[in-house]
């Protein structure tokens, strides 16, 4: 479910009328409502034990400061990938204490970057980056905690782009390699391994999928036991769906998580292990829209291209993922409002700049607003300048208040990151 309402026609994120912050920042522009944000997070922090067990949110889906200080006052830590994120979710007040680093290829620098700062624990994902990590610790005088990624060989996901957890993905140790490494770390003095990890694909909206996974990870689990290693802590990884595709206001969220949280009861209790959870899209994904303008209308013999003024740099998750948002006009159109289909796209020069074909909606005049709905997660994060379109603003609400969390990029910015060279001959 998400807090973005139609009230006397026209449609607010919580309690504040889109059409005032199109007003203050232009178009397009994300905005996020802080209540859709905490209810997710809350629901799901319950369901699966928090603080017992850790919430660690995935930072690549909304890296949004105001996101991330929000989510740091429920008690949330953060699941990141690059130093980038390690650094963004210190800045908003995540401690070190809350935050996981994983991803496949960790570089020198950020390895040490997390070792100093004394984060919870890296996910550790070949054994390369495993004596990489000791070396960086031990120069240190540091002893880090780390999980190994265990690649349980089984895919799933909304999409190929995003499955992850089959033994073809680049994802993780084998089952087999598993216990060999954990007797190996045992003799590396800088390293202290707490247990395993898996993260099997996003946008999994079955929890059946889940289960093969997990079966799995029990199994290793008692097998590690079984050979004398100490696991501690299990990470089950992201990748809980959401709906992108039904009329709202929906409300499956809070049964997808207690089937989640009652799957892994059911395969991994007992176990006395410390749980951790690093939910993404689930958290943020219905918190957010990107609000844009209707530029031109463009009719041809069989379809009528609606031009508007986001693009695939703004929102690369049609693009990319063949990915499908609804599209809400920020006036309420009347019930009986004639209806015509669209194919909706973006200024860019590439026909991949499409955001929905065929689409039926409430005619569209050159002019309107038009939010894309459930673009909460991999929609800024993912944003680029291509063709040279400055990034959009980021707006947070909560309540009756808006903030901009992030200007939308200057001219000059944009021009400025670049240096014109100087030769010396
Ligand atoms: C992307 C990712 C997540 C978050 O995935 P969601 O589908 O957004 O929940 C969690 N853990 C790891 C290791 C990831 O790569």
């Amino acid at each position: 479910m998400h807090h973005f309402q139609y009230r006397d026609g026209a449609l607010f994120a919580e309690e504040v009328d889109l059409r005032d912050i199109v007003a203050a920042v232009g178009s397009p522009v994300y905005v996020y409502a802080s209540a859709t944000i905490t209810r997710h997070y809350d629901l799901f922090a319950k369901a699966v034990g928090a603080p017992r067990n850790r919430v660690f949110y995935a930072v690549k889906a909304n890296a949004n400061l105001g996101v991330l200080q929000t989510l740091a006052a429920l008690g949330a830590g953060a699941d990141t990938v690059s130093e980038g994120e390690i650094r963004k979710a210190l800045a908003a007040g995540i401690p070190a204490e809350r935050i996981v680093f994983s991803g496949v290829g960790k570089m020198a620098h950020e390895l040490a970057f997390a070792v100093e700062q004394g984060i919870y624990q890296v996910n550790i994902e070949t054994e390369g980056e495993l004596d990489l990590l000791n070396r960086i610790a031990v120069e240190r005088g540091k002893r880090q905690a780390a999980v190994f990624r265990i690649n349980p060989d089984v895919g799933a996901g909304g999409h190929a782009k995003i499955t992850t957890g089959s033994s073809d993905n680049k994802f993780g140790i084998s089952f087999e390699e598993a216990g060999r490494l954990y007797a190996r770390a045992a003799n590396l003095p800088g390293i202290r391994i707490a247990g395993v990890a898996t993260h099997i694909g996003s946008q999994i909206t079955d929890v059946a999928a889940f289960e093969p996974a997990f079966r799995r990870l029990r199994a290793l689990v008692e097998t590690l036991r079984g050979e004398g290693h100490g696991v501690e802590r299990l990470d089950f990884g992201g990748g809980l769906g959401i709906p992108y595709d039904v009329p709202y206001p929906f409300s499956q969220g809070p049964a997808l998580i207690e089937a989640y949280a009652g799957l892994i009861e059911r395969v991994l209790g007992g176990l006395e292990v410390e749980r951790g959870f690093e939910p993404g899209r689930l958290i943020v994904g219905n918190a957010g829209i990107l609000v844009t303008q209707a530029l031109y209308l463009n009719p041809r013999p069989a379809r009528t291209f609606l031009v508007v003024d986001a693009a695939m740099n703004d929102l690369v998750r049609p693009a990319m993922y063949d990915a499908y948002h609804e599209i809400w006009p920020l006036r309420e159109p009347a019930a009986d409002a004639e209806r015509q289909r669209y194919d909706v796209v973006g200024p860019i020069c590439e026909t991949g700049d499409t955001f929905a074909t065929g689409r039926s909606m409430a005619r569209v005049a050159p002019g309107d607003l038009l939010a894309f709905m459930s673009a909460g997660a991999y929609g800024a994060s993912m944003s680029s300048s291509y063709n040279q379109r400055p990034l959009v603003p980021e707006v947070l609400v909560r309540g009756g208040e808006f903030f901009v969390t992030r200007p939308r990029q200057t001219y000059d910015d944009l021009i400025g990151q670049d240096r014109l060279p100087v030769w010396s001959a």
